[in-house]
């Protein structure tokens, strides 16, 4: 049975098995979480990206996929970064943020993490409307079957936060 909790703050003081980034596809860093977890977390975590990148995802990792790395100086043991879809007006994305979840989430169980962190992926930079974002990030982990134990939802401000708890209902 996955627990899901709500948390205002900043995912990269969290102490959970997992982090989630809300990566861009480079794996290279970027804004917004990505950002602040490289900034936090120390050089490591983008050493073994760029390894990813040498390797398996030489073209980058694709929207809606998840892949982990170590999690450096966070208090964590991993991040599992994925690949949130942009918000397109008259586009129906909403599948790919789903996967996001899912695959995060199919991830942390290989790991064994049994407490995941996650931001409201594509709720920044990429545009998703936080209410839509937040709906789409509960069922998706509602209907998920997962060993993980707790699914926390760091949000960033009281909006966002408002956003995930109305949809917890
Ligand atoms: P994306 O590019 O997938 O939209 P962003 O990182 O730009 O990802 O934003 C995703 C969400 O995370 C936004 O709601 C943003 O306000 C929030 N956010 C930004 N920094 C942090 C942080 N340090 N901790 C938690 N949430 C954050």
């Amino acid at each position: 049975m996955t627990t899901i909790t709500l948390v205002q703050g900043d995912i990269t003081r969290q102490t959970a098995d997992a982090i989630v980034n809300a990566a861009n596809s480079s794996l290279l860093g970027g804004g917004g979480v990505d950002g602040a977890i490289h900034r936090r977390g120390g050089p490591a975590i983008l050493a073994e990206c760029r390894k990813l990148r040498a390797g398996h995802y030489g073209k980058g990792l694709p929207t809606g996929q998840a892949v982990a790395t170590t999690a450096g100086d966070l208090d964590a043991r991993w991040v599992i970064h994925t690949v949130g879809p942009r918000f397109v007006h008259g586009e129906d994305r909403s599948a790919l943020l789903a996967s996001c979840y899912r695959e995060s989430l199919r991830v942390a169980d290989e790991l064994g993490a049994r407490t995941v962190a996650f931001p409201a992926v594509s709720a920044g930079i990429y545009g998703w409307p936080m209410d839509d974002a937040a709906r789409i990030a509960v069922e998706t982990v509602r209907a998920t079957e997962t060993a993980v134990e707790e699914v926390r939802f760091v949000l960033f401000d009281q909006p966002a936060y408002e956003a995930f708890a109305a949809q917890l209902g």
